[in-house]
């Protein structure tokens, strides 16, 4: 199958190496051409432009930072939806509002081409194990079709509903993770601040029920003071933003929210968990 992968950052670098390990023909492009290297070196062919892209593959993968670089790769200039091409299919990973989905879904449509919404769960490490779980919402048919593609990047397909719903429950799960990372922090803040060493509280925290995978890598990261980021602050807070725009108005995610919001200027460019640095 010739597929086609735009975006290759964090997250799109290892996710394109698992198709192309899969044996298909694998065109890349990405806006700053040289991240392309590591696929150009394992036998990715680059590409000018999401419009030739398209006109070239059969199946077009997405992985990209928010709602305005989504925006600009399909309705941009030499953007996938100036392409003389139908029948295609778009598969869009990037954490995204269900709006732009809709949008971008409609005007696919209007081309002949079909769009699914299929952002993930992971984290860079599940994207070198190609342990994803992906979220995808569209036309189940063509879900289903794709699944086959998909299950060489991630663990589990869930299909959840119409185009958007991928991206909504998303936005749900990182509203949470958000909440998690500043209730982790705020009470490493609260334990330090009573005199109990961050090492004992973050040991008894990991024996016990609280102590879940995400705690555990967290736990690491503080204790070596290592924030070196798989998952930006910044990607996290434009997650939290999006949330708060679909409708998240509890307490806890508004104050999550705004935390975020503040710390990005210093720490944005680190892992979330820098939140801890800004709640000094
Ligand atoms: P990243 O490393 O910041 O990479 C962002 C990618 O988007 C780069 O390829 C960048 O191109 C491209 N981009 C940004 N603005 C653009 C524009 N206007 N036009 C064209 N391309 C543009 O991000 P990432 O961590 O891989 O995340 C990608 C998406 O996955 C985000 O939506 C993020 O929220 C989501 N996600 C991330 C993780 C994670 O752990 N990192 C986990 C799950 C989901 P350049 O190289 O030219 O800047």
């Amino acid at each position: 199958m010739k597929i086609g992968w735009i975006g290759l950052g964090k997250m799109g670098v290892p996710m394109s190496e698992k198709i192309l390990n899969a044996s298909h023909d694998l065109w890349v492009y990405n806006r700053t051409e040289e991240k392309a290297k590591p696929l150009v070196d394992q036998g990715a062919e680059f590409i000018s432009s999401p419009k030739d892209m398209l006109e070239q593959v059969e199946v077009v993968f997405v992985m990209i930072s928010d709602d305005a670089a989504v925006e600009e790769v399909f309705a941009g200039e030499n953007g996938l939806l100036s392409a003389s091409a139908s029948g295609k299919v778009i598969i869009n990973m990037s954490t995204i509002t269900p709006e732009m989905s809709k949008q971008m879904a409609e005007k696919c449509e209007a081309q002949q081409l079909e769009y699914i919404d299929a952002p993930v769960s992971g984290s860079v490490k599940q994207a070198k194990e190609a342990s994803l779980v992906i979220i995808a919402g569209g036309k189940e048919k063509t879900v289903d079709q794709m699944k086959p593609l998909l299950e060489k990047i991630g663990k589990a397909v869930v299909y959840i509903g119409e185009v958007g719903t991928g991206n909504a429950a998303k936005l749900a799960v990182n509203a949470f993770l958000g909440i998690v990372t500043q209730g982790l922090a705020e009470t490493i803040r609260f334990s330090e601040s009573m005199g109990v060493d961050k090492a004992v509280f973050l040991n008894i925290l990991k024996s016990g029920a609280l102590g879940s995978p995400y705690v555990h890598i967290k736990s690491e990261a503080v204790l070596n003071d290592n924030y070196k980021a798989a998952f930006t602050l910044d990607h996290l807070a434009k997650d939290l933003r999006y949330a708060k725009s679909s409708g998240l108005n509890g307490k806890v995610g508004l104050a999550t929210h705004d935390t975020f919001q503040e710390a990005i200027s210093e720490f944005g460019e680190e892992d979330v968990m820098a939140v801890l640095k800004y709640l000094k």
